[in-house]
Parts: C-alpha cells; sequence; structure tokens
C-alpha cells in the first residue's frame, strides 16, 4: 500500500552493493508503505532507468539519484563508522543519468576502483589467501562499482572468515594488510560535476562524521544545495541541530535509510522523510509533471 507521505531518498542496489535489483526494491518499497523512493547507488547510475520505469509501472514517485564518494581533507568518522578518513559521501538528486560529461566523471572512478581491486587482490594473495579477479567478479555480478565488500563475500565463501564484517577487521579495514585506499574526487568537484548534470548536491549523513556541523559548513561553503538530515545513524539531537541549520542557510532537507538489503538494517519502509522533502528536490516542487 501505498503511504502518502512517505518518502525514502537513499536505498542501494546490486548495482554498487546492495542486494536486491531495483525493480524489487520499488517492489519491496511498495509493500512497506512508501510513497517516494530514490535509488542512490555509489558511484553508478547504472540501475536508474530500471528504477524509474519500475517506480513508474506501479505509481511511486521517483527522480534520477547518485551516491558519489569524496574527499574532503581532516574529515574524520566517528569511531565504528564505515566511512574512511577525510571521505564524504556527497548525494545527487536529479542528475541526468545520459549526461556524457557526468558519465565520463563517473566512468572514471569506476575504472579506478577495479584498478585499486587488482591491488587489494595482490595484497590478499600476498597474505597466502586463494582469491583471484574472476571470482570477485563473480560474486559482484551487476554492480558496475566493485568494492570491498564483493572481495569479502568471497573470502567468506572461502571460508577465511565467518562473515563480511570479520573480513573487514581481519583484512580489509582501514589499516589492516589488504586495504588499499581509494583515490576520490575532491567535495568540491563532485558538487560540481552534479551541478552540471543539472542535479542538486546534498551531503549524504553529516551524522557520521566527528563533528557533523563542522562538515555541514565546509559542504555549505562549496554550494551543497541540502543536507540529509534524516539517516538511520543520526541520533534524534543531530536531526534536530541539522534542520535547525538547514533552515538557517536555505538548504533542503533530505532523508532515507541508506537500506542495502543486508539482514542487519532497519527493514525498508521504517524509516523515512516526509514526502514535502521529496518535493522540494524537484524544480517546481511538483512530481507529477
Ligand atoms: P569500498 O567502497 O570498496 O571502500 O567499500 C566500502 C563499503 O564497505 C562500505 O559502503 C560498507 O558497505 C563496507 N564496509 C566498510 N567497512 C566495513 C566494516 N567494518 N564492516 C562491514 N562492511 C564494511
Ligand atoms: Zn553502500
Ligand atoms: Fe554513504
Ligand atoms: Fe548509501
Amino acid at each position: 500500500m501505498l503511504i502518502p507521505g512517505r518518502a525514502d531518498m537513499h536505498v542501494h542496489s546490486f548495482h554498487s552493493d546492495g542486494q536486491l535489483s531495483p525493480e524489487a526494491l520499488v517492489q519491496l518499497g511498495i509493500r512497506s508503505g512508501l510513497w517516494a523512493m530514490v535509488l542512490c547507488d555509489h558511484d553508478t547510475v547504472e540501475g536508474t532507468r530500471d528504477f524509474l520505469r519500475a517506480a513508474e509501472a506501479r505509481g511511486m514517485k521517483s527522480i534520477p539519484g547518485v551516491e558519489l564518494s569524496t574527499q574532503l581533507s581532516g574529515v574524520s568518522s566517528r569511531s565504528g563508522d564505515k566511512l574512511d578518513q577525510d571521505e564524504v559521501h556527497l548525494l545527487g538528486y536529479g542528475v541526468r543519468p545520459d549526461d556524457p560529461a557526468f558519465q565520463t566523471f563517473i566512468e572514471r572512478n569506476q575504472e579506478h576502483r577495479r584498478r585499486r581491486m587488482r591491488l587489494m587482490i595482490e595484497r590478499l594473495q600476498g597474505l597466502g589467501l586463494s582469491i583471484d579477479e574472476p571470482e570477485v567478479q563473480e560474486v559482484a555480478a551487476d554492480a558496475s562499482s566493485l568494492g570491498r565488500p564483493h572481495a569479502a563475500k568471497v573470502l567468506v565463501q572461502k571460508g577465511y572468515a565467518r562473515d563480511v564484517p570479520e573480513v573487514f577487521d581481519t583484512y580489509l579495514g582501514v589499516g589492516r594488510p589488504g586495504y588499499v585506499p581509494r583515490r576520490r574526487n575532491t567535495l568540491e568537484e563532485a558538487v560540481e560535476a552534479v551541478y552540471s548534470a543539472g542535479g542538486l548536491p546534498v551531503l549524504a549523513h553529516p551524522g557520521c562524521h566527528r563533528d557533523p556541523l563542522e562538515v555541514a559548513g565546509r559542504a555549505a561553503a562549496l554550494g551543497i544545495a541540502g543536507i540529509e538530515v534524516i539517516h538511520r545513524d543520526h541520533s534524534f539531537s543531530v536531526i534536530y541541530q541539522l534542520i535547525r541549520f538547514a533552515r538557517k542557510r536555505d538548504l533542503l532537507c533530505t532523508g532515507g535509510s541508506d537500506f542495502h538489503g543486508y539482514g542487519a538494517e532497519p527493514d525498508l519502509g521504517d524509516l523515512y522523510a516526509p514526502g514535502a522533502w521529496f518535493c522540494s528536490l524537484t524544480d517546481d516542487g511538483k512530481t507529477d509533471e
């Protein structure tokens, strides 16, 4: 059942590191009472068309989306969080998925991810583990953004660890022997790329950083259009502070579950933002045209 006004503006499909197809996400979202949903896969818009088509066919509101990993020096994440040192995520809402310059921007990142994966595999092999590129590719299947979770799954399958978090703790986490850092675009470059592709750049989950308001302030100075206020890693007090910050700076507010389809997270539909926030992402505040 579609419940008017419930918007999840941040979900992932198997085109990056999620478990579900874009169609399955839409189907599950509708069953979970979501009215609007945006696919924001990491560094890829591969699933955008399928997602929009599935949403339209079922009467769910949507627009294109993406989540870019970027570099902002001096930013630390809260302990236990999954972001590297200096890593900030930027959401791009309403980007034209077939914009040639944006495609190039994204493909450069994907190529870099492939090269980095080869380096990580070499390191793992150097540690005496049996793992090769075709195996990782097979696990990654439809994903165009190769990431550590894919290599981690191979290692779990082969019995080197009980589960994916254990692989990160032992081999692939920051500072572990199989880890290779990823070169990222600066936040500034990513903001520019999103605007150039006709989209609105929104700072993702600032509550994952040690100082959310400092990061939000720096991102605002770079010209972002909005802030992701509701997120599963945000405390009530961070949500309140971010809403106040956004209102003061005249920035849009967004929110979503960051659902990947793994067992350990909240279910789709459990966390959502007001539908009006979704509507404010489209030019004229309407989503029907
Ligand atoms: P990558 O983009 O290849 O650097 O991989 C980043 C992804 O790995 C994140 O989006 C998380 O999904 C996952 N990840 C990072 N750290 C951990 C961890 N400690 N345990 C489980 N998953 C993690
Ligand atoms: Zn992810
Ligand atoms: Fe993120
Ligand atoms: Fe995400």
